[in-house]
């Protein structure tokens, strides 16, 4: 069976910490790999090398890091079925929907790294008394990515592209629950040695990371709580650090909308990847107009989202990452339940082997239901019913959390009205798109950062600005 390794400076090696840790399918529940834990040591290697090889890749002209950046993103283009595969054994996402995710990843990283053809890395700005002005925008040396384990390889590209474009080395940590779908990832780069180093393992890999003196930032995807504490770490040590965090997205369903095809759009921003999105629809909120025809139509949707091994074709809704996560999703539904929701369909464990969850709709709910207030990260659809579609944005804009939203709405004062819910993005009439135009920071407790399109070089280097007097007004002339 496979052990994995950890890649610095270009070269596979074993984790300096012998401990393994066995990495299981969360369909069948069999060990497929072993995996480190991670320690102090696998860290300050990795960020050695990431240092040693820092300066010669920001040598490199712009265009030329580009073509090393695309260079990788073919062969990745090359296997992504491999990879879709690696990422349903890992993790259960069936395979078609993460070769569909694992397309879409490599087309923003190559679209995200071909923004550095444009962005002004210098700029001379002439002034009126004949002095100049130029702004630089250096690299800002080792950097660290630390992501979870739900989108293993799109999170990964996602935050390397204007990283490694800008000049920056990396140090990547991917998840422990999802780390055979990097490596592979890891195994296809063509970047010169010490650019992108892999170090596996969990939080004792994690925490001495962003804990490292070397490390000039911290691009972390994850929960709230490690978010808090990477946010903690960094700041003590004045460390920049962007954190996109968890989220309990609302949706808000007016009157007027077809409540069937709403219910079929909603259905999927409920269950697709099985409900591990951190913008999935975890909130809805609908109008009582169209209420009783939306939930029924939401109900038979539901019926649709056949779970099963990601292998198999007919599977829409895989398992859960592992019994923790599915664990939390029963717990959510329990605790509606005892407090007075009624579940309209799943909600129960099924007697088979893997961490699967039915698609669950859940009416009747309220406010004080930890299916409301916590995220979920499942395939669950809790429903309340408003008044009035003032009333759902209110309750949309209720929550501690504050990633995306979405509105269906045929009224175009409420799709205006849409924007005051506080969140990164805004979907009104679909969920998800925007593409590589996104630029957002996450409101509340769901992150800080901004990060998308421009911002995302923004955050990858720092600028300087040089003033030179003009030659009369000098103090040499
Ligand atoms: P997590 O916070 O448990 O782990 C994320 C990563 O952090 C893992 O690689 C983990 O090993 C590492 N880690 C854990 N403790 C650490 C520490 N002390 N120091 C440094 N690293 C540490 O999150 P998860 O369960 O893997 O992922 C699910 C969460 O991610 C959900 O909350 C979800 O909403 C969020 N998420 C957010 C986005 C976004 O763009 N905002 C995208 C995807 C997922």
């Amino acid at each position: 069976m496979k052990t994995l390794q950890n890649l610095i400076g270009g070269k596979w090696e074993d984790s300096q910490d012998s401990a393994l840790n066995d990495l299981v399918n969360p369909a069948t529940e069999n060990v497929i790999a072993h995996y480190p834990s991670g320690s102090c040591d696998d860290i300050d290697r990795a960020v050695a090398a990431a240092v040693q090889a820092q300066p010669g890749w920001a040598e490199l002209p712009v265009a030329e890091r580009v073509e090393h950046l695309l260079r990788w993103a073919d062969e990745i283009a090359e296997h992504a079925e491999d990879l879709a595969e690696l990422e349903c054994q890992e993790m259960g996402k069936p395979v078609a929907l993460g070769r569909y995710f694992i397309d879409g990843g490599v087309q923003g990283f190559r679209t995200a790294v071909d923004d550095a053809l444009t962005y002004p890395f210098a700029e001379t700005v002439p002034g009126a008394d004949g002095s100049t002005t130029t702004i630089l925008r250096h690299p800002l040396g080792a950097t660290a990515v630390i992501t979870p384990w739900n989108f293993p390889v799109p999170m990964v590209l996602g935050a390397l592209g204007p990283l490694l474009a800008s000049g920056n080395t990396v140090v990547v940590k991917p998840s422990e629950r999802s780390p055979l779908s990097t490596a592979r990832l890891f195994e296809l780069s063509t970047l010169p040695p010490g650019v992108v180093n892999l170090v596996l393992g969990d939080a004792r890999a994690g925490a001495p990371l962003v804990e490292h003196r070397q490390i000039r930032l911290v691009h972390f995807t994850g929960s709230v709580d490690t978010g808090r504490r990477i946010g903690a770490a960094t700041g003590e040590r004045l460390c920049r650090s962007i954190l996109e965090l968890g989220g309990k997205d609302p949706v808000v369903v007016d009157a007027g909308v077809d409540p069937v095809a709403t219910a079929a759009a909603i259905a999927f921003g409920a269950f697709v990847n099985t409900g591990q999105i951190c913008t999935s629809m975890e909130r809805i909120y609908v109008h009582q107009d169209i209420a009783e025809a939306f939930v029924d139509a939401l109900v038979d949707a539901a019926a649709t989202y056949t779970l099963g091994d990601g292998h198999n074709p007919e599977t829409v809704l895989g398992p859960l990452v592992d019994a923790r996560q599915r664990d939390i999703v029963h717990r959510h539904v329990i605790d509606a339940v005892e407090r007075g929701a009624h579940v309209r369909i799943g909600g129960v464990i099924p007697k088979r082997a893997g961490f699967f969850y039915p698609a669950t709709v859940l009416t009747d709910v309220d406010d004080s239901m930890l299916a409301m207030t916590e995220e979920t990260f499942g395939p669950l659809a809790p429903v309340v019913v408003v008044s009035s579609f003032e009333e759902g944005l209110d309750r949309a804009s209720s929550s501690r959390f504050a990633l995306g939203a979405t509105v269906y709405t045929h009224n175009p004062d409420h799709a205006a009205a849409a924007a005051a819910i506080p969140a990164g993005v805004t979907w009104v009439n679909q969920w998800q798109g925007g593409g590589s135009e996104r630029l957002y920071e996450p409101a509340g407790e769901s992150g800080m950062g901004a990060t998308g399109a421009r911002a995302a070089y923004d955050a990858a280097t720092r600028p300087s600005t040089i003033h030179t007097a003009p030659t009369t007004a000098s103090a040499l002339s």
